[in-house]
């Protein structure tokens, strides 16, 4: 089974230590192995000293074996816990040193050994005991030799322990320090973040103005904060819209509902003629189109809110666009006397969703009769803006919008004059539809307007890659 913290600050912690007790362990190794070797050095070159020591102190015995002769001694006594022993070039005992203790050391002697430079190498005693051995050839009186001495060893090995325990004792105490160090240090480091937490439970739908303090905006935490903060702000944006929008939605829903209902009762209360009556129809089915309009422009916008409108992108002339959506408000137009005129060159062609740009030109057309005085001019003017943009402009005669006013036209449910445009039917809706529409399909809308002088509304599209370069004059309309 795996162990996995369930916390970060224990997580960060275990990961501290042990990577932290792995680096001590390694340090410990090459420590020791770096104490081992320098130690071994210095064995080995007492070790070559005192073969050359004991070669002065051997004497011949009339026996024919030797003896060691403390006499000839010129740099003291070998060193306690040395072995030597001598034998001929045949292999026969010539000296054994007491300390082997009968054992023999290193076995009979080799072809060629300690002929060259003696280089001390490790071996086992018969009784176990480790001990470096140097051997060399010497001649006494004549007599060739082998002799060799060696060292016990143990008392390295024994050093190399009790260094090796003193480091081992060690370790779990500075494990143990590390780990309570490294959890004291993750805690510090992660407490903005528990704060952070508490203070984003508290934060409700009815509290989204509420923002997480920061300490410090420059470092990670800070800006994870910042980051949070940001999208608190664009939630807390998007829901007063969406807030607004339905208070809005349903008071404009309240008032048509409310004629009709006063309407009816009105007709309810006496007997009348089937004239009277046919005349509280009509304008009850009035209040049903301006519902039913409402509703539309109520559907069309959540869809395009809802991100749900498949556009169909086809390269069309925007004259042509803009005939088409003066000819389905002519009739309006018509009834208040008005002419349309729609002027431009039909080679210019935009890329787009032909129902969609409709829509948004044939709100503006119809804002611009319904504003306009009876008989004025509107003037539909299609031109090139530059390289890469075609201008739509719908410039009418009316009334102009007041410039305090301007910035807020497009927005949901706005209306100028309140009172006024709901007779003419709107309901603050139009508009916003043409910038969603005209916005989607990657252009933008203008208007430039002055108080009693007319409105201007432009809407910029990119020209279509197919659109000719080279303008066609006198080209069909
Ligand atoms: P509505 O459905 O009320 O016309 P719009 O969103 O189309 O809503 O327009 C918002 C407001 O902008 C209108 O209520 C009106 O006051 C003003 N407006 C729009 N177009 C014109 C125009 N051509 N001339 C004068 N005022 C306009």
């Amino acid at each position: 089974m795996r162990f996995t913290p369930r916390n970060v600050r224990s997580r960060l912690t275990l990961w501290y230590v042990l990577v932290l007790a792995s680096l001590l362990a390694l340090y410990a190794g090459i420590a020791s192995l770096f104490l081992f070797l320098s130690l071994r050095e210095d064995f080995d070159h007492n070790l070559l000293q005192d073969l050359e020591i004991v070669e002065g102190m051997l004497a011949k015995e009339p026996n024919g074996l030797l003896s060691l002769h403390s006499s000839h001694l010129d740099a003291g006594e070998p060193r306690i816990g040395h072995f030597i022993e001598v034998r001929s070039p045949e292999g026969s005992l010539l000296y054994r040193s007491a300390s082997l203790e009968g054992q023999a050391l290193g076995g009979p002697a080799g072809r060629g050994e300690g002929e060259r430079d003696p280089t001390p190498t490790t071996i086992r005693l018969p009784n176990g005991t480790r001990a470096r051995l140097a051997s060399s050839v010497y001649y006494i009186e004549d007599q060739r030799v082998v002799v060799r001495v060696a060292y016990d060893e143990e008392r390295l090995w024994r050093e190399l322990g009790e260094f090796g325990q003193v480091l081992l004792l060690g370790f779990p105490i500075a494990v143990l320090l590390a780990g309570v160090g490294g959890y004291a240090l993750a805690r510090k480091a992660l407490a903005p973040i528990d704060s952070m937490a508490v203070q984003a439970k508290k934060i409700s739908a009815d509290k989204l103005g509420d923002r997480l303090s920061i300490e410090n905006s420059e470092d990670e935490l800070g800006k994870l904060g910042t980051v949070f903060n940001a999208m608190l702000g664009r939630l807390q944006a998007a829901f007063d819209q969406l807030r607004r929008f339905t208070a809005d939605a349903s008071h404009e829903l309240r008032t048509p509902l409310t004629a009709i209902r006063s309407v009816g009762e009105v007709a309810l209360q006496d007997q009348r003629s089937p004239a009277e009556y046919r005349d509280v129809i009509g304008s009850m089915l009035e209040e049903v189109d301006r519902l039913t309009r409402l509703a539309e422009s109520l559907l069309a916008l959540s869809r395009a809110d809802a991100g749900h409108v498949p556009l169909q992108r086809e390269d069309i002339s925007l004259v042509h666009l803009a005939k088409e959506a003066s000819s389905v408000v002519e009739v309006l137009a018509e009834e208040k006397r008005q002419q349309i005129d729609v002027q431009g060159e039909a080679y210019l062609l935009v890329s787009v969703d032909r129902l969609i740009l409709r829509q948004a030109v044939v709100n503006l057309l119809d804002n611009a009769i319904k504003y306009s005085p009876a008989g004025s001019r509107i003037l539909v003017r299609v031109q090139r803006g530059g390289e890469k943009q075609v201008f739509l402009d719908v410039i009418d005669q009316g009334p102009g919008i007041p410039s305090e006013h301007q910035a807020h036209v497009f927005d949901r449910f706005y209306r100028v004059d309140k009172a006024r445009t709901r007779e003419w039917g709107g309901a603050g809706l139009g508009l916003s539809i043409s910038r969603w529409a005209v916005e989607a399909l990657g252009g933008d809308i203008t208007l430039r307007s002055k108080d009693g002088q007319g409105s201007t509304f432009r809407v910029s599209l990119p020209v279509a890659n197919d659109s000719p370069a080279n303008p066609l004059k006198g080209g069909p309309q």
